[in-house]
């Protein structure tokens, strides 16, 4: 039988997210139910603080210009800011170097970065590559892509009927020698945290190099590549509390070095001639183009917020708000919870259905209740198919959510079952 956590060993959380409120000018809007707004969908997109906004309209207004190019000041400045950017994911992350970082959209083209150009030269036919049906889209059908395209096998690691990896399935996977391992760090779609480190030594020690989609971890808990030593790492800037448009993809310098380009143009050579051309270094080999330059900066912004808050602070508050909302849902007829039952392994986000009512139509009604959710298959079909359901409903916790805003999530489920039942 599942065990619920003990509410008498639970301690406050590390900061009060009513306070942080205030840090996000989205909760000054009145909503359409005229309820104050609960929101609980940060695992698709988190809002932006003042302080991101405030500080990308000043690089508009005063520090703007394109990078890397202009020998004059306002460049300069630009691309200083631009840079330091990228010192800052580096340091957020652990990477050794700020060189290893190459600014992408988001963590999809990340994946698909290391899908063409790494997975193009090093994975041939017969070859195998290892990926989880716990993956966001995002990570499985760029490998499908790779796969199909080369005469390579995709396997799936199983997952459990409570949402964890079933590492026996992934020890046996990784018998067959696959090039790769792409696995998230933490699922969009269940809240599982994986044991990523137990996975990257298993991974490593049967020859295979691991990419971690790090797009609902980066943004939650402390990540440390080198700690870690996977091999590639993926994330999102808009789900860290930074602009869309924006993300980063993190490399083993050796790796990102002998990979050829991705995308191919402006700012990543070094020499063009009427007969070809010569790759700049990393990381601008990888970035075609002019870069999202206010963006990046925003997301140094962002970096900035959370790196000032501790990341172990934040990882604290979510706990501390998952190990309220996952019981008082569990206590309600009816709800049916998926994912680990432990706050150890389950992230702020907590995916369940109603018995009897659609997703979407629970979604709908807690709308109306000012409480604004996610309901869908998260892109993450193979989970649904796991547990044979259609959908989920998802609510996801961040920073500047409080207790009044899970009471109000337990007081929309019982809102949506009284309408139903009538
Ligand atoms: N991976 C995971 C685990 C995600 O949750 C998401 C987005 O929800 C992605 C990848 C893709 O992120 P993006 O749409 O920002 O590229």
């Amino acid at each position: 039988m599942a065990v619920e956590p003990a509410l008498s060993a639970l301690t406050p959380g590390a900061f009060s997210g009513t306070v942080l409120r205030s840090d996000f000018a989205v909760f000054d809007r009145p909503t359409r139910s005229g309820k104050r707004l609960v929101f609980l969908d940060a695992a698709a997109s988190a809002p932006k603080p003042r302080t991101v906004v405030d500080t990308m309209a000043d690089a508009y207004s005063h520090h703007y210009a394109n990078v890397h190019r202009g020998i004059y000041e306002l460049s300069e400045d630009a691309t200083g800011l631009f840079e330091a950017a990228r010192g800052k994911v580096a340091a957020f992350i652990g990477a050794p170097s700020k060189r290893e970082i190459v600014f992408v959209r988001n963590a999809t083209e990340a994946i698909n970065l290391v899908a063409y150009s790494w997975g193009r030269a090093n994975v041939h036919s017969g070859d195998r590559v290892v990926t989880t049906q716990l993956e966001h889209h995002a990570n499985i059908v760029p490998w499908q892509q790779l796969t199909a395209e080369v005469g390579a096998t995709l396997d799936y690691v199983a997952i459990t009927d409570d949402g964890r990896l079933e590492l026996d399935d992934l020890r046996e996977k990784l018998g067959n020698g696959p090039k790769l391992l792409a696995v998230a760090a933490v699922s969009n779609a269940l809240g599982t945290i994986n044991p990523l480190a137990e996975i990257v030594k298993m991974a490593h020690e049967a020859g295979a190099l691991v990419l971690v989609d790090a797009a609902q971890a980066a943004p939650h808990m402390p990540i440390d590549v080198a700690a870690l030593d996977c091999d590639f790492l993926a994330l999102s800037g808009h789900k860290m509390l930074g602009p869309s448009g924006i993300g980063a993809l993190w490399g083993r310098r050796e790796l990102l070095d002998a990979m050829p380009p991705f995308m191919t143009g402006g700012s990543m050579i070094t020499k063009v001639t009427m007969e070809g051309a010569e790759w700049n270094e990393v990381p601008h080999k990888f970035e075609a183009g002019t870069p999202a330059i206010v963006e990046a900066i925003g997301l140094g912004a962002a970096i900035d917020y959370l790196t000032n808050l501790g990341m172990d602070a934040v990882r604290e508050h979510e706990r501390y708000l998952f190990e309220r909302a996952w019981p008082a849902l569990g206590e309600i007829p009816g709800v049916r919870r998926f994912g680990p039952n432990d706050a150890e392994t389950h992230a702020g986000v907590i995916s369940f259905v109603l018995d009897g009512i659609h997703p979407h139509d629970v979604a709908t009604v807690f709308d109306s209740e000012g409480v604004a959710v996610r309901a869908g298959h998260h892109c993450a079909q193979p989970v649904m198919l796991r547990y044979d359901i259609p959908a989920t409903t998802r609510a996801s916790f961040y920073v500047y959510n409080d207790l009044d805003d899970i009471d109000a999530l337990t007081s929309a489920v019982r809102a949506t079952q009284t309408l139903f039942a009538g």
